[in-house]
């Protein structure tokens, strides 16, 4: 990566400097040129005098003062503009009619300067406005004067946000080990870049965007260099906090100029990093300074990527460890429309990152590669990484010209250890219950007619959470649900929890989500599609509105309200029988299946067929 070598807060205060020296130059200009401004002039004129100004039509305003016992007037002067006056109290009872005739306004207060609004704008905002103009002018021209003259890397350091851009990132799919699926969304991007005249030729739009979502330090950033690097594109990265802690309009500002840029480099590769910084939803709650900064970046972003041509072959990636936190406009067609998972690595995964990672350090002719990936289930590419690493520093310690299997497996202690992880890696033992939860689901769901085949199962922990997921796909399209298959929906569901009693004789908080998309669907088939003998077809729940959540309310009294729950309990209680004994009658299958699956972290479906048919 290139650095930029400008310190953060350097640019920050010459900016400070800057606007403080404006304003003290606009404040002296001010004293000099307009004194009325500064104090108001107000000239005293004869009793006389005032009476001849209003017959001659001069005066607008008057008024009397009566802590001062003056009259105050304004009158316009030869150009026309106002001027102020004040005169003694003279005994005048004609005075009000004489004013009357001759449309003065009079009143008990004193004329208000009736340009103060106007003044203010005059002598303060637009001079500070033309010196800002200048400034930004000036800037620009310093940044042109630079950038010309740069060699294969540039970069732009205005303000303080960074945008690097490189001509070529030198990174290839080789360097990017065990995420396949990932890759291979992403070739059609590399390709559309290579080519993008065949895709416009036949009238191809490829999406513009394209979100990296997963935990970190799985190789998100990775992966997006390694796009324009397969496609020798430049490759332009900013990250989203850096946005967050510029001057208000700054970041708007960054999001342009990036898109600008980019527009002239194309085609190319646009990279924003942690994207959710910017992208968080938008909330109308709080009205801090620093939220509207926030949202007007995101605003500039979201206008950015509907304006630009998509043909014109500049790709925007960008990654989050939080995609659930992300505001739903980013991901909307035409703008972040492509969502590509970037998982944790399984098994053989890991031992690919190990040997990328190995390949520029010297190594014991038998290492076990195998070995320290079965030791590192829930690591990802980047404590692979850094595992590779610390053991080539512990060999070089030991005093060493190699790394032993030893210096691998010292690492793995300290690197996992090292790391303050929450629910990362698993203790064998719990590795062992996920799997045994996972087949569960799995075998109930395959020894059941009607319900959907299994196509994958993995105790690899997900972005989204769960430490394991079993993954089942209709064939076809399916629109409507029997009863039968609905009972046999909550008896998948309830599979998993009753594999680890069966099994462990405990249980664990691990069923959670099962059981709360149990109860739901129970209570749906009561409430909703009528499917118990109690209730008939009679709708007990309406959904509010299925677009925007499809939240229901009870539409029943208190009493029909609480059969409805003993019903529902007694759904989920006959699918968890249910699951129960038919995990019973296969036992031997799920021990072989779990330890199948214990063993490879991931099967597909027909893995799982062969073994249940064999
Ligand atoms: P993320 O952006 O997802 O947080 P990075 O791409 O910054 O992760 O990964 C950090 C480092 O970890 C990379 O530079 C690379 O050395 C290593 N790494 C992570 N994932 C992989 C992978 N799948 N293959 C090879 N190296 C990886
Ligand atoms: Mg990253
Ligand atoms: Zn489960």
């Amino acid at each position: 990566m290139i650095e930029n070598n400008e310190g953060g807060d350097k640019p920050k205060k010459s900016i400070l400097y800057y606007y403080g020296l404006t304003l003290l130059v606009v404040m002296l200009l001010n004293a000099l040129f307009f004194p009325s401004v500064m104090q108001r002039k107000v000239t005293e004129v004869g009793y006389s005098e005032f009476i001849t100004m209003v017959n001659d039509d001069k005066v607008t305003e008057a008024a009397v003062d009566y802590s001062s016992q003056q009259i105050m007037f304004v009158a316009k002067d030869g150009n026309g503009a106002d001027q102020y006056f004040k005169t003694g109290i003279f005994p005048d009872n004609g005075l009000i009619e004489r004013l009357q005739s001759h449309g003065v306004k009079f009143g008990s207060e004193i004329p208000k300067q009736n340009s103060t609004l106007v003044n203010l704008i005059l002598t303060w905002v637009v001079p500070i406005f033309i010196f800002i103009l200048i400034g930004q002018l000036l800037s620009r021209m310093l940044m042109k004067k630079m950038g010309g003259g740069m060699g294969p890397a540039m970069t732009f350091g205005k303000a303080n946000a960074k945008i690097y851009a490189e001509t070529e990132t030198g990174v290839t799919f080789d360097d990017v080990a065990g995420e396949e699926e990932s890759k291979d969304a992403l070739t059609e991007i590399v390709d559309f870049l290579h080519n993008p005249d065949k895709y416009a030729a036949i009238g191809a739009k490829l999406p513009k965007g394209a979100l990296l979502v997963g935990p970190p330090g799985t190789g998100k950033t990775l992966l997006a260099k390694a796009v324009a690097g397969e496609a020798h594109v430049p490759f332009f990265s900013i990250s989203g906090s850096e946005f967050v802690e510029m001057f208000v309009g700054m970041g708007a500002a960054k999001v342009r100029d990036l898109f600008k840029q980019a527009s002239e480099k194309a085609p190319c590769i646009v990279f924003i990093d942690e994207i959710d910084t910017i992208g968080k939803k938008r909330d109308n709650g709080s009205g801090l300074g620093g939220n509207d900064e926030r949202e007007q970046t995101l605003n500039q972003l979201l206008t950015e990527m509907d304006g630009f041509d998509g043909r014109k072959g500049v790709v925007i990636l960008a990654a989050t460890n939080r995609p659930e936190s992300l505001d739903a406009a980013l991901l909307r067609p035409g703008r972040f429309d492509r969502r590509i998972p970037v998982e944790l690595p399984d098994l053989s995964g890991r031992e690919a990152i190990l040997r990328v990672h190995s390949k520029n350090v010297k190594m014991d002719m038998d290492i076990d590669f195998g070995a320290i990936a079965r030791a590192t289930s829930g690591a990802s590419g980047a404590e692979l990484a850094n595992i590779v690493n610390e053991a080539a520093l512990r060999a070089v310690r030991m005093g060493r010209s190699y790394v032993k299997q030893e210096d691998l497996e010292e690492s793995v202690e300290t690197v996992i250890a090292g790391y303050q992880r929450k629910n990362a890696v698993l203790s064998p033992h719990e590795k062992k219950v996920v799997s045994y939860h996972e087949i569960g689901h799995a075998l109930v769901a395959a020894k059941q007619s009607d319900s959907a085949p299994v196509t994958k199962i993995t105790i690899i922990p997900r972005t989204s959470g769960a430490l394991g997921y079993t993954m089942q796909v209709d064939e076809g399209e399916k629109h409507l649900m029997s009863k039968e298959e609905a009972q046999n929906k909550i008896a998948t569901l309830t599979g998993g929890r009753s594999a680890e009693e069966l099994i462990f004789g405990s249980i664990t908080t691990g069923a959670a989500n099962d059981i709360e998309q149990a109860t739901k669907l129970a209570r749906a088939m009561i409430t909703r599609y009528g499917m118990s003998r109690e209730f008939d077809m009679v709708a007990l729940e309406t959904v509010n509105n299925q677009y925007l959540g499809g939240d229901t309310s009870l539409a029943c009294s208190a009493d029909t309200s609480a059969m409805i729950d003993r019903e529902v309990v007694a759904t989920v209680k006959a699918a968890h029988e249910k699951a129960i004994s038919i995990l019973k009658e296969n036992i031997d299958k799920l021990h072989e299946l779990a330890n199948y699956l214990l063993e490879k972290e991931t099967i597909t479906g027909e893995e799982f067929m062969s073994i249940l048919n064999r």
